[in-house]
């Protein structure tokens, strides 16, 4: 008898979905219990930092990530605002689907609103839970919590298990059925974003037609309908969100197209943003919000200046553009700006490429090592801001890594974060940029106590 090895099939990396909340709340309690459920798989993954805990748990036969980002205890320094702050900053950058989780009993608190207002903005699906509903006469407790907004909260007991498969059921729809998640997670997922009449179901027609590509719908769950898997060489990318745009001639394009509403949803679903921009027209204000929300995302970015066939004849044009770039997008210098015409397919040749590229610098990885070396070397000509009377020591016992890619986020440890200035972090961004590229993707720094 021959025993075959099955094929590993799951080596995508599945969601992740991170539990965020002021401490006591309950996550530990609820990220155990999740765990501990009937469905769930408890695999150690090994861990990015050492203060929060990673678990691979599937749910209803589909995979996911969970985190609890419980565990750091708020230092003498810093407040307990502030731990909540650092804690919930890296989950909600790094996770896909969020759980804020609240103490039905202590009603909502200052710190609560604190983790919400770090979600201002962020378009990942977020789930209010209101723990510690223990028993039916409980449940009044829950009404204070529609304050926030929200229209939707999960009431649970962690401790009893009660409500937890409820608010797993909600999450469900949001995760990816097992063999689609193997096939196109690791894949780019590409959004082409624009306003209105830019050229964008022009470009993506082009793209999707001129190479001879594979199109196809991905089958499975929620991304379906209108994602599309296109090859171009030997490589695949998932333009999300393509069901609009694919197709010409749409009616009433203003209202029912490809509108801003929907550029903020592609980009949500996906790891990076082309924003088309017209060529003859510039750069208006609803280009200035999609850009806003690309980079409030933390998506990578491509600007594709689209129309350009228009302005051939002209000298300055490209010099003129790029002034009013830098000018109505100077937080976005980091992004490529190609120019071209969605008519003209050899003006579309360096697109792929330029995908390429940002793609790999959005999902790299610096080794802490090299990372420290590099930090060592520049502290040496531009030590950290220095607090009075105490030299140079912080300086030597500054620790840099990556805790996170997709985007890139580091985390910087020193004595005495608060003497980090913004300055010297853009400094920092800067200098990572110089030697390590970066082109194209946002990056994160988180200053840390050591
Ligand atoms: P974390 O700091 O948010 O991770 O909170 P923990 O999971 O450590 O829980 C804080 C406290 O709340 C512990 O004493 C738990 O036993 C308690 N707790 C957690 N879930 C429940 C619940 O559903 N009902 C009740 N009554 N207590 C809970
Ligand atoms: P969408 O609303 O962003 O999807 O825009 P469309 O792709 O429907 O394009 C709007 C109009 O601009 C159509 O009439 C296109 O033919 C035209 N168009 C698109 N790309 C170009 C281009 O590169 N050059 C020129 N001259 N016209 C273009």
């Amino acid at each position: 008898m021959t025993v075959h090895a099955s094929p590993n099939t799951h080596h995508a990396s599945p969601p992740l979905v991170a539990i965020i909340g002021r401490p006591n709340v309950g996550k530990s309690t609820l990220f155990n219990k999740i765990l501990g459920m009937k469905t769930a798989i408890v695999d150690d993954v090994p861990g990015v930092t050492r203060d929060r805990n990673y678990a691979d748990a599937t749910y209803r036969g589909r995979a996911f990530r969970l985190v609890d980002t419980g565990g750091l205890e708020p230092s003498a320094s810093d407040g307990m605002l502030a731990l909540i702050r650092r804690q919930s900053e890296l989950a909600i950058a790094e996770a896909d689907i969020l759980i804020v989780l609240m103490d039905g009993r202590s009603g909502l608190t200052p710190p609560d609103y604190e983790v919400v207002k770090l979600l201002r903005g962020i378009a990942k699906p977020v789930f209010f839970a209101v723990n510690k509903i223990d028993t039916p006469k409980a449940d009044p407790l829950v009404a204070d919590f529609y304050r926030l907004g929200t229209d939707k909260l999960y009431p649970l007991s962690a401790e009893h298990g009660i409500g937890v498969a409820e608010l797993l059921d909600a999450l469900y729809p949001l995760l990816p059925a097992a063999d689609e998640a193997s096939a196109t997670a690791q894949l780019p997922r590409i959004a082409v974003v624009g306003r209105p009449n830019v050229g964008k179901s022009t470009l993506v027609n082009a793209l999707l037609g001129e190479e001879r590509v594979v199109v196809s719908d991905v089958p499975g769950t929620t991304r379906d309908p209108i994602d599309s898997l296109v090859t171009h060489g030997d490589r695949r990318y998932l333009f999300t969100d393509t069901a609009g745009i694919r197709r010409r001639g749409k009616i009433d394009r203003g209202v029912e197209g490809y509108s801003v509403m929907r550029s903020l949803r592609a980009i949500g679903r996906s790891d990076l943003a082309v924003l088309l921009l017209d060529g003859v027209e510039g750069v208006t204000e609803q280009d200035t919000k999609i850009a806003g929300a690309i980079l409030k995302q933390g998506r990578a970015c491509i600007l594709f200046v689209n129309k350009w066939d228009l302005r051939a004849g002209e000298t300055e044009a490209r010099q003129q553009y790029e002034r009013a770039l830098r000018r109505r997008f100077p937080f976005l210098t980091w992004a490529p700006v190609l120019y071209g015409s969605a008519l003209t397919p050899e003006s579309l040749r360096p697109f792929f490429p330029a995908i390429n590229d940002v793609h790999a610098m959005f999902t790299k990885r610096i080794p802490t090592g090299a990372l420290n070396s590099w930090l060592q070397e520049l502290l040496v000509a531009h030590p950290l801001p220095v607090r009075k009377g105490k030299p140079s020591k912080i300086t030597k016992s500054a620790f840099i890594t990556q805790v996170a890619t997709k985007p890139p986020v580091f985390a910087l440890f020193v004595g005495h974060p608060g003497d980090v200035t913004p300055a010297y972090l853009r400094y920092l961004e800067n200098q990572l940029r110089d030697t390590y590229g970066f082109a194209g993707t946002p990056l994160r720094l988180l200053v840390r106590k050591k």
